[in-house]
Order: structure tokens, then sequence, then C-alpha cells
């Protein structure tokens, strides 16, 4: 039996993340709207001892199942292996709570984000401990996931930004630029973040040649060269980042440096399952700005006398009303999807279908549900007084940043129609 309850503690987290979003997110939602580049530092500050906590915790179980692996105890690790938690139900509670009070200003949040995750997964120990500790203590700092180049973004295969080794010094020498880069700021340059890399170490290889490396704030060579003007999400940073000659120590690798030209795509496809866990979540964000665009809207019908009526005959509901009963139907559709996608994550199946999907139509569900509340809202919708002409573009984004909308639904075409990346393009 499918049991749609939350647990307790998932319940308790969310209620938390709202009370957050409520009292010290939306207050702010438009002054950093029209002021983009400033900081939400009270928020920042008061999140910042909770996400050490949680960096501590991960970091501490790492070192457990390290000394548990190297004392040979393989039966505790196996079974560890199967065991299910609610830990990402929680977390897609919390960001989906926190995005109601405001997107852009949940993205400021402080911590590894993306490139803390790529560490996770694949750093050995020494890598977690050297990247991650700075995550547990200390003031507030920021890690970064930079992919994304100008030449390409969907065809990641792609990437032109080199590291290439040299010998005498052992050390990797970066060059190429990225754009695009989420939070590329605090984490480059504002503070003792870390910024995690895609690269080539040979280019003739393909997908093969790409690794990912680790570039600490700082580091001579990593300059942040454009800060972005945005349509939505202004809050959060977004930063171009430029590597001229950029020295990293050889052990800043993220997995092993070898290219295996004829297993050409392992090692590419590891990097990228980094996604099936990070899709759900940038879908729980949308349904935050789409549950806090239905609850508006039907506030502002209520005050008009307009009550949306449930369980009546199609044809005698009003225009208006069949258009609130869609964005709720979608909205639920597409909420459900995320919660599969995380509940597979939480019970460590693999999910690669279900985030691909749950991302498509969230990103695509939130942009019409926001368009549809400025239309219904007509001149309330489009005024800069309300905050519904921002949800609206704020939502725009999660059709666009980790896969675009037509990008995952290809993967999702792909995985049902059993074709290869080559077969369907
Ligand atoms: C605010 C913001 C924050 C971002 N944060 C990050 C970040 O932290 N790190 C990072 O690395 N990147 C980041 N990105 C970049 C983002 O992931 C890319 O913009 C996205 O992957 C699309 O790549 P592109 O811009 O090169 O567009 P393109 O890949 O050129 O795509 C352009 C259009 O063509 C479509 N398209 C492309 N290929 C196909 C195909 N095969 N079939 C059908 N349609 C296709 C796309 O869906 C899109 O509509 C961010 C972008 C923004 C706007």
């Amino acid at each position: 039996m499918i049991s749609f309850e939350l647990p307790e503690q998932v319940k308790q987290q969310h209620a938390m993340s709202q009370t957050m979003a409520e009292n010290l997110i939306r207050p702010v939602s438009r002054q950093l709207d029209e002021n983009e580049h400033q900081k939400p530092w009270i928020f920042i500050h008061t999140i910042w001892p909770a996400i050490q906590e949680m960096e501590a915790g991960e970091l501490a179980r790492a070192e457990k199942k390290a000394a548990a692996q190297q004392a040979g105890e393989r039966p505790a690790e196996k079974k560890e292996k199967k065991k299910t938690s609610a830990g990402t139900m929680m977390l897609a509670h919390m960001i989906e709570g926190m995005s109601w009070g405001d997107a852009g200003i949940y993205l400021c949040i402080p911590g590894g984000q993306l490139g803390g995750e790529a560490i996770k997964a694949v750093g050995t120990l020494e890598q977690k401990r050297r990247f991650m500790e700075r995550f547990t203590k200390g003031d507030p700092k920021w890690g970064a996931m930079a992919i994304t180049e100008p030449c390409c973004g969907s065809d990641t295969a792609n990437i032109q930004t080199t590291a290439v080794l040299d010998q005498e010094t052992n050390e990797w020498i970066l060059n190429g630029e990225k754009i695009y880069v989420t939070s590329g700021l605090m984490a480059a340059q504002e503070s003792d973040g870390i910024v995690v890399v895609w690269a080539t170490v040979d280019k003739s290889a393909g997908r093969a040649g790409i690794k990912s490396f680790v570039v600490e704030a700082g580091t001579p060579g990593m300059k942040v060269a454009k800060i972005e003007d945005k349509l939505g999400i202004r809050a959060s940073d977004t930063v171009s980042i430029v590597f001229e000659d950029c020295r990293i120590p050889y052990d800043n690798i993220l997995g092993s440096p070898e290219v295996k030209r004829k297993d050409t795509t392992k090692g590419f496809k590891g990097a990228m399952q980094t996604f099936d866990a990070s899709r759900p979540l940038v879908a729980a964000s949308s349904m935050g700005i789409a549950r806090a665009t239905i609850e508006f809207v039907k506030e502002k019908l209520a005050e008009n006398g307009i009550k949306v009526r449930y369980g009546v005959p199609r044809h005698k509901l009003t225009a208006l009303e069949r258009d609130v009963l869609e964005m709720e139907a979608q909205y639920k559709a597409a909420w459900l999807l995320t919660l599969r996608a995380v509940a597979m994550l939480d019970q460590r199946l693999p999910n690669a279908l279900e985030s691909s999907m749950c991302k498509a139509k969230a990103g695509k569900v939130v942009t019409f549900i926001t368009q549809k509340a400025v239309e219904i809202l007509g001149p309330l919708g489009y005024s800069r007084d309300l905050l519904v002409e921002k949800w609206m573009r704020d939502a725009k984004i999660n059709d666009l940043f980790e896969g675009t909308g037509q990008i995952n639904m290809l993967i999702v075409a792909r995985r049902i129609l059993g074709y290869t990346r080559h077969e369907l393009k």
C-alpha cells in the first residue's frame, strides 16, 4: 500500500521552514528583487548554524564509514546501504517552504550546494575533509558548480575548458571560461568557498575526457569576470568565472584521472548522477513558488467575493473556476511526481527517469501557474506592488537550469522508449 502520510519530523521541518519564509524571507523579497546584488544576510546568518550541523553530521558519517571499511566490516556496510531514510524528503519540504517565501533568497543559502554534493558523491575521505570541513565552522561559506560555458550548456560533452597536468610540479593547470555559475561570487571570491569545475583532460576523448576539479576560493588564476543582471531570482548571484593558468594540486581532481576510451561514458555518467539527486530539489523549489501563487490568487478572489467551487460538473463551472482548478490539478500532478523522485532517492532506488520527469513537469507547471495568475489578476498581477509578477519572473529559471525542459523531456523519452543518446538527439 502507498502511504502519502509524511513522517512527523518532515512535517515539523516543513512548518519550521514555512515560519522562516513568512518571517525572514518574504518581508525582504521585494527589496532584494529591486536591489539585485544585495544579500539576505539575516536569513544567511540564521540558517548557517543548521547548515554547519548538517555538514558536520555528513562528514562524521563519511569518517565512520571509512573507518568501518578499513576495519573490514563489510556486513555492516551492506546493511547501511539498504537502509532507507527520510532525509531527502525532509530537504525537499524545507526547500519548498523557503521557496514559498522567495526562490531567489532560498538559493542564497550557504553551504557546499551542488559543488559540495559532487565532492560527497565521488570525493575521497581526504578530499571530503579538506574541502567540506570549512562548511562546519566559522563564517558562512559557499560552494558552486561550474559546468556551463559560452559554447555549451545542454551539450556538456562539448566542454572546452582544459585541465593539463604539469608533470614537474604535479599540478593541474586550468584554462577556460564558465558562465552562469550560481553563488559563484560567494564561492570563488567573497567567502572561503569552493568551485567544482568541469574540464577536459583530453578533448579527443569526448565525454570520457571530462573530469571535475575543486578550486578553492582565492586560487590565483580564478577570477569572477561578470555578475549577471537577471530576469528573476535576482537575490541569487550568478557569475562568469575565467580560469587563466589556474594551478591546483593534483589531488583536487574528483574521481580517477584516467581516460577510459573504451568505456567512454562511465565516468561522465557518474558525474551526471549528481543531477538525479538535485533535479527533484529544483522541482521542489518550483512547487514552493506554485503554492504561493495559487494561495495568493484564491485569497484575492475570496476578497472579491469569488469562491472556487469543487465537485461541480465542468459545464457548470465559470471560466475562472476552471482556470483555478486547472492550476491546482497541474500543481498536484507535479508535486506528486516530485515526491516520487524524492522518495526513490531516500530508498536508494535509481531515479534518473523520475528525476527528469518531475523536473520537466514542475518547470512547465510553475511557468503556467504564475503566468495564469498574472492573467487572472490583470493589472494587480502586472503591478510591482504585489509579488505575482515577480513569481512569474522567478518561475522561469526552473525550466532552464539543471537541464532545460526540453533536455529533461529528451531524457524521459530516451528512457521510456529505450533509445540511446545517439539514437534520439
Ligand atoms: C540563473 C541561472 C543559473 C545557472 N546556474 C548554473 C550553475 O550553477 N552552474 C552551471 O554550470 N550552469 C548554470 N546555469 C546554466 C544552465 O544550466 C544552462 O543555461 C542550461 O543548461 C542551458 O544551456 P545553454 O544556456 O547553453 O542553452 P542551450 O543548450 O544552447 O539551449 C538553448 C535552447 O535549445 C534547447 N535545446 C538544446 N539542445 C536541445 C536538444 N537536443 N533538443 C531539444 N532542444 C534542445 C534548450 O532546451 C534551450 O531551450 C545557470 C543558468 C541560469 C540562467
